[in-house]
């Protein structure tokens, strides 16, 4: 198995039936094809991390990265695995923008750490641990 964390952003601010939308159709497709993983949406902007069979995640990012709904996608960590981390979301989504005040101060500094990479389109700040755990911590607000 394999495991990968993109960022990207949205061509314009998604509304909250446009995400459903996206959720649905990834959500099905996800549990046909072994994947697992979660999904971030922030100011206009998706953190995603997807774990499953090489060749199905494989796929699925080359179907992502032609999706015309964002732009500017960018693999910040990627690698092999042994165990899912997120082994009952076939997607788990949080919107960000909704959650107010419900991130610890450390999370949130993760989370900008991750963003940032958008401005200045280089991913050599991101502290691998760091954004592992604050994706993990997400588990626990996931719908
Ligand atoms: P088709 O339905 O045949 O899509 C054909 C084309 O239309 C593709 O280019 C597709 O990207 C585009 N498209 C589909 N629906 C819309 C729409 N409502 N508005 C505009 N364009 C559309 N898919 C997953 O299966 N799993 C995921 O975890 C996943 N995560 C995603 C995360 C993000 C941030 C984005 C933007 C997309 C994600 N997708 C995910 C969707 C993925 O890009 C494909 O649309 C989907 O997998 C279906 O691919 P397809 O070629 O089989 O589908």
């Amino acid at each position: 198995m394999i495991y990968l964390l993109y960022i990207s952003s949205a061509v314009h601010e998604m509304t909250d039936a446009e995400l459903v939308t996206l959720l649905q159709a990834s959500r099905e497709n996800n549990v046909r094809d072994g994947i697992t993983g979660v999904l971030l949406y922030k100011g206009g902007n998706f953190i995603q991390y997807l774990e499953g069979p090489e060749p199905a995640v494989l796929s699925l990012h080359q179907r992502i990265a032609h999706d015309p709904r964002h732009k500017g996608m960018m693999t910040l960590l990627s690698g092999s695995l042994a165990e899912r981390h997120f082994g009952t979301w076939s997607m788990g989504f949080s919107n960000l923008d909704r959650l107010n005040g419900q991130l610890s101060t450390e999370d949130e500094l993760a989370m900008r750490e991750v963003l940032d990479t958008l401005s200045t389109a280089q991913n050599a700040s991101v502290t691998p641990n760091r954004a592992f755990r604050f994706l993990l911590n997400f588990k626990e607000l996931l719908r």
